[in-house]
């Protein structure tokens, strides 16, 4: 984090604490965070503890402010090639791609804009205003209530810091962590996560990020087990401590005593042994014991995803979200990138479908290209998804372009997000129409079809699905929207999300509604929502008539393997029993005994809380619905 004058008083030096403290805290700790990756380590500690940087802070005269914007000028110019280097030294090619994320950061305007002005009208120093323009800019993306573009702003502080300390003659180490450690950090900056494949690391945890933070994303990448969004963390270890990372479970052990690392031993033993026996079914597929095959396909917003979701075993991408494209730049991608990326995308996933989703920008995933200004009283049922992009009609067609000319080179599939009825699904389709003619008229070669299909998150498509069906060649659930939107639940808000029940009765009767419209007209129905990834609900999720789940590529494994195991017939029964439920609680408690016998350790391995845990879950939200009722 670049720090501001206000909790900077004072010029700090930066530090590396990669050597081992004077004194070591004693005692066994254990801090619970966000398990991004899974898997089991054990190490020394390495802690890198890159928080604070030094900022000087001077006023300028104003004949000084020329030269101090080409000292601006050539600190952007140094940290753009120190970048290049890094690149330079990777071995993994698909990591280059958040490298030259953060180079797009260095050439962005507003940056630069903001930056130069501040020296021009405040007469201050260059390290001090890209400090304070990196701080505006975090300010707008940390309101974003959609992770993904909340995490970018450690993304753009990372780059503040580097042009500070470029700025100040300096250029970052790179970390090396010793074989076999855990990396214990603050944070860690895209050009070190990037690096990482070049150690075998046993860990990773850190005390910021998400599940789409770039850490997050590579450590799953190199299947690094890791745990983020751990509080105070640094204060607790020091670098030789021996540290536990639990990725499962989103725990850490901090100076495990003996008979913990007996214990872990023994479950990383189990561990391997399960993995090993799902890695058996890696090229079989996900066919129950009695001959019905479900479609495992997984959800991606990054190529650097790619690799590790075929390793899981991902037939296809059943998600492709098409956001990242958007962010950390002024103009919207081209035609061109959009097909560049799409063939990409099909020819490292053939002979495997690509679904592709349009921009499902607005509201709170704002990107530069978009912004007017305006603020929205209601974003979440505002401009956004395919309202903005029949609004952004240019920057939409551009896209339709890029996809119908990369269809020729695989089976891509494009789908449209947020579509709440006929109206707008036949203006998308107007627009595919529009984007042929021109492609006609520029004698640009495309496909003569491509498969078009719609997401189903808003409540009113779930009901009209069968009239939806009519006209396209897929749906595709949205289970994260249509929750929210069904249960009228922003999840971001702690006050309400004990209320976000993907058991609740109207949320599977939607899907049911979804599923049998599909199988009527004789298309496919998928479902890509978070719920596709959770073991927990396989069996309804398949009994109610899904055949395509779209997840997290690490859950695809466990997921198969409860497929297998199962029948179908067994599946169905469970779905038309909590389809009688009145109440998610009584779904709920229905789903753990049909399957908490069978599948307990499955569970445990990937749902990230034990079953007591789920359990425990279920009756508090039931309990505070009585108790405020
Ligand atoms: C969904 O809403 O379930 C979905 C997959 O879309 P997103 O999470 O990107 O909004
Ligand atoms: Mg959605």
């Amino acid at each position: 984090m670049v720090p501001t004058e206000r909790d900077s008083p004072e010029p700090r030096e930066q530090r590396e604490s990669s050597t081992v403290r004077d004194v070591a805290p004693p005692g066994t700790l254990e801090r619970r965070g966000d398990g991004v990756s899974p898997g089991l380590g054990l190490g020394p500690a390495y802690v890198v503890d890159r928080r604070e940087v030094n900022v000087p802070h001077t006023h300028i005269e104003r004949d000084a402010v020329d030269d101090e914007i080409k000292r601006f000028r050539t600190a952007l110019r140094g940290a753009q090639d120190q970048l290049e280097t890094i690149k330079g030294r990777l071995t993994h090619g698909e990591h280059r791609q958040i490298l030259k994320a953060q180079q797009m950061m260095l050439r962005d305007p507003d940056l630069i804009q903001r930056t130069e002005a501040l020296i021009k009208t405040d007469l201050i120093n260059a390290e001090w205003a890209v400090s304070r323009s990196v701080d505006q800019i975090r300010e707008t993306l940390a309101k974003a209530s959609v992770e993904l573009f909340r995490e970018r702003q450690f993304d753009v502080a990372f780059m503040g810091e580097r042009l500070i300390t470029t700025l100040g003659g300096e250029e970052r180490d790179a970390i090396t962590p010793p074989e076999g450690s855990v990396v214990v950090a603050h944070d860690l900056n895209p050009a070190d996560t990037a690096q990482l494949a070049r150690y075998k690391v046993a860990g990773l945890v850190t005390e910021e990020g998400g599940q789409t933070s770039h850490t997050a994303i590579i450590a799953r990448a190199l299947q690094i087990p890791a745990v983020v969004g751990v509080d105070d963390l640094l204060a607790a270890v020091a670098t030789g401590d021996t540290v536990i990372v639990d990725g499962v479970h989103g725990l850490v052990h901090i100076r495990p005593s003996q008979a913990q690392i007996d214990a872990l031993e023994l479950e990383v033993e189990r561990y391997v042994a399960f993995e090993q026996e799902f890695q058996k079914e890696h090229a079989l597929p996900a066919q129950s014991d009695d001959g019905e095959t479900v479609h495992l396909r997984a959800n991606l917003a990054l190529d650097e995803e790619c690799e590790v979701a075929r390793r899981f075993g991902a037939e296809g991408v059943g998600l492709y979200r098409t956001e990242f494209m958007f962010m950390n730049r002024e103009n919207a991608p081209s035609e061109e990138e959009h097909y560049r990326s799409a063939k990409a995308l099909l020819q490292r996933w053939a002979p495997h479908p690509v679904r592709i989703r349009t921009f499902d920008l607005g509201s709170d995933k704002q990107c530069p290209a978009f912004a007017t200004g305006e603020v929205e009283a209601n974003p979440a049922m505002g401009l956004r998804s395919m309202r903005l992009a029949l609004r952004r009609r240019d920057q939409f067609l551009a896209q339709l372009r890029g996809l119908m000319r990369a269809a020729l080179h695989g089976p891509v599939q494009i789908m449209l997000p947020l579509v709440s009825g006929l109206e707008e699904l036949a203006a998308g389709r107007e627009a595919f129409d529009e984007a042929r003619a021109q492609l006609v008229e520029q004698g640009m070669p495309h496909a003569d079809h491509v498969s078009v299909g719609v997401m189903i998150e808003v409540p009113s498509a779930a009901v009209i699905a069968d009239l939806i069906a009519r006209h396209v060649d897929f749906m595709s659930i949205g289970t994260n929207d249509l929750i929210q939107y069904t249960l009228a639940i922003d999840r971001e808000n702690d006050e309400v999300n004990y209320l976000y029940e993907p058991l609740h009765p109207a949320i599977l009767r939607l899907i049911k509604i979804t599923c049998d419209a599909g199988e009527k007209a004789g298309i496919p129905v998928s479902l890509c929502g978070e719920m596709a990834s959770d073991p927990r609900y396989t069996w309804v999720l398949v009994g109610l008539g899904l055949r395509e789940l779209s997840m997290q590529a690490s859950a695809i494994p466990v997921i198969k393997n409860i497929i297998r195991s199962s029948s179908l017939d067994e599946m169905q029964a469970l779905a038309a029993a909590v389809l009688d439920c009145e109440t998610a609680v009584d779904a709920r408690r229905l789903v753990m005994q049909a399957i908490s016998g069978r599948f307990g350790e499955h569970l445990q391995h990937t749902a990230g809380m034990s079953l007591d845990e789920d359990q425990q879950l279920a009756a508090a939200a039931a309990e505070r619905l009585v108790v405020e009722a």
